[in-house]
């Protein structure tokens, strides 16, 4: 009876689960003024980089996981985005990242991959990719490649990596590194080979050898004997005895007890399977073999050997070297990071965004662009093809190739879409200066040079991101123009990208600007501070950002706030055919030529696929100006401050912006 009865709980349960997963989205406390959208009705382009560690957490330990942002897509929803660039999830040395030690797996501070998978559904069903974040440059210096590679000089890793003894004489016989210039400050020291034992049975002769090194073996429960090993001349040694059960050893690099000659194992007691090699380590742990018969015992590596390696970016990111990148897809390094990402693919994500592509062929200073270019081709081929395979469309990928955009345009040989370093660089002189007539022709240039290359080119315009100083340190905590940078973004052509924090106005000056990196990564405060997820920040944490007062809950209620200004020109780019995946171009009396009477005023067209047309119009001057556009203006779209059109005549407040549909 009691069975049963719980049974009826349970089957009650679960209906009363499956009807609320049927519950119509509209949610009767949703505050209006926040956009919602049904999947599929974000066509702006729009994409939220967000830090897995700092944006939410789920768990109270304060790093963020993947079922804080779960938790939080709603979040992202009202925002308008359409997907999410995660920063790196796989396991890695450093709190941000991007030092990889395993390109196969996901950060266990993060969850499982089973939340992981949640994380990638949840956001599908409200219309949201994921892209993860990649890095091909370098590993993390404790990726098992590269330990492989430092311990073992035959090991296959080693060709994973730029180690050899004399780089100054060696880096130009790399092909990955024909066109860079060696940097001494780039290449690392460090000690390569450690002894390696490996044991197997064996039909050959006992020996009896004389060679310093020897081989201490202890039936167990009984006292040892040294057994010198027959030194093969080659940097090799070998032993051939008679076991019996369980036996201890130990390598001795001398006959007597000198200090420093013992090795063994790197944890103590540890079994040693046959025909499985282990590395041995200065003062090691005791080692055991359970076998009964004839073995033979090698010892290799015994000439440790001090190599140099490369990491442009330090010590503790060693760089990857793919070889010949005429023939990269052929290459063990890059078919094992490419392997991962068909894992990830076959988990359901979206797209990559891919780390320093600049520096792949070649290091920090000095690289080779036509190189990487050969390479990413292969790299994106590689991918598409696996993500073909199961999707009608294209994979997505974004690059980083801090750069000036007519450098990024060569890159567009390889990839569908490139961060546009330009855009922000233009944009933060051009509101600071109050000086708005050059900014369409600026960027029209740049996007002339994409499209040169690739009629497809995707520009994927920003404000700051995790590397840059904050939007609202570089305008000076100018509430007005911080609006008005998101306004810019939201209303020019390409695929936008907003940062996590920007939208809260957040500020902090980065690691080159006399701050810190992690000040500009500060993490989300949801409705209390208590809560945020400053774990992984090592203490730095920008404490007057932290806190309930500029929480999202109360710059929700305020419909005065910066993140208002991003909820209304993300609705309108989201819903305005002429700006979600509009065309622009030039107005033809509000543009460069326009340096006294329309110095303050920036503006364009953008036109859709649909014929439909708009003027967008922003006052970046602190002064109100009334302009005469000459265009027949219609409905307004959007609008940032204050304007007014009386007649033919648009007069814009102080840094304020308007889009009007063209009749
Ligand atoms: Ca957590
Ligand atoms: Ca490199």
């Amino acid at each position: 009876m009691k069975k049963t009865l719980y049974w009826m709980v349970l089957c009650v349960l679960a209906l009363l689960l499956a009807a609320c997963d049927k519950t119509p989205t509209v949610d009767p406390t949703h505050d209006d003024s926040i956009p919602a959208y049904a999947a599929g009705d974000k066509k702006g382009g729009i994409t939220y980089q967000l830090l897995i560690y700092s944006f939410a957490d789920s768990d109270g330990d304060r790093i963020g996981d993947f079922n804080g942002i779960r938790q939080h897509l709603d979040y992202l929803d009202g925002l308008g985005v359409s997907a999410i660039w995660l920063s790196p999830a796989h396991p890695a040395d450093s709190y941000h990242g991007y030092d990889v030690v395993d390109y196969g797996a996901l950060n266990p501070k993060y969850g499982s991959e089973a939340d992981f998978k949640a994380l990638i559904d949840a956001a599908h069903a409200k219309g949201i990719k994921i892209y993860m974040d990649y890095v091909l440059n370098h590993s993390g210096k404790g990726h098992p490649w590269f330990t492989e590679a430092l311990a073992d000089p035959s090991s296959p890793y080693r060709d994973y990596y730029f180690i050899c003894t004399n780089p100054a004489s060696e880096w130009s016989s790399y092909p990955m590194l024909k066109g860079y210039s060696y940097n001494n400050d780039e290449w690392h020291s460090a000690t390569s080979g450690s002894p390696r034992l490996k044991v197997s049975s064996t039909s050959e002769a006992v020996t009896n050898g004389s060679a310093t090194w020897n081989l201490w073996m202890w039936p167990q429960g009984h006292d040892g004997k040294a057994v010198r090993f027959v030194d093969d001349k080659d940097g090799t040694y070998h032993i051939v005895a008679d076991l019996s059960g369980t036996t201890g050893v130990l390598v001795r690099k001398s006959m007597d007890w000198t200090a420093g000659s013992k090795f063994g194992a790197a944890q103590e007691d540890y079994n040693m399977t046959e025909g499985i090699p282990i590395d041995l380590v200065g003062d090691g742990g005791n080692i055991f073999f359970t076998g009964t018969g004839r073995y033979r015992f090698d010892l290799s590596n015994t000439v440790s050997q001090s190599v140099r390696y490369m990491g442009a970016f330090g010590s503790w990111m060693p760089d990857l070297n793919y070889g010949d990148v005429s023939k990269a897809e052929e290459n063990a390094c890059f078919q094992a990071i490419a392997a991962t990402v068909d894992k990830w693919i076959g988990l359901g994500i979206d797209g990559l965004r891919l780390d320093a592509v600049k520096h792949i062929c070649g290091g920090m200073w000095t690289f080779n662009n036509s190189s990487n270019v050969t390479l990413l081709r292969k790299w994106y081929d590689r991918c598409n093809a696996s993500y073909r395979e199961s999707h009608s469309e294209d994979f997505y990928m974004v690059a980083e190739a801090w750069m000036g955009a007519s450098d990024v345009a060569q890159y567009y040989k390889a990839l569908p879409a490139l961060f546009e370093f330009d855009f922000w660089e233009r944009l933060k002189w051009v509101l600071n200066e109050q000086t708005g007539c050059y900014f369409s022709k600026d960027i029209l240039g740049y996007r002339k040079a994409y499209k040169a290359v690739n009629p497809k080119a995707i520009a994927a315009t920003k404000l700051a991101n995790h590397d840059e100083t904050r939007t609202a340190t570089v305008l000076g905590l100018n509430t007005a123009r911080c609006k008005q940078a998101a306004a810019m973004l939201l209303t020019a052509e390409g695929e936008p990208y907003i940062y996590q924090g920007e939208e809260l106005g957040y500020w902090g000056k980065d690691g080159d600007e006399g701050g810190r990196d992690e000040l500009v990564r500060t993490p989300i405060v949801w409705d209390n501070a208590s809560s945020a997820a400053t774990a992984d920040l090592g203490g730095h944490v920008d404490y007057t950002l932290v806190r309930d007062e500029i929480s999202v809950a109360n710059q929700q209620k305020d419909e005065s706030s910066i993140l208002h200004t991003y909820y209304d020109f993300t609705k309108a780019r989201n819903t305005c055919p002429a700006l979600a995946g509009g065309v622009m171009s030039r107005h033809p009396v509000y543009n460069e030529t326009n340096t006294s009477e329309g110095k303050a005023i920036a503006a364009w067209y953008m036109t859709g696929s649909d014929g439909s047309k708009v003027l967008v119009v922003h006052n970046v001057g602190a002064a109100p100006k009334t302009i005469t556009p000459g265009d027949s203006l219609g409905e307004l779209v959007v609008s940032l401050g204050t304007c007014s059109l009386s007649g033919s005549s648009l007069t814009l407040g102080g840094n304020s912006s308007a889009v009007y549909y063209i009749k």
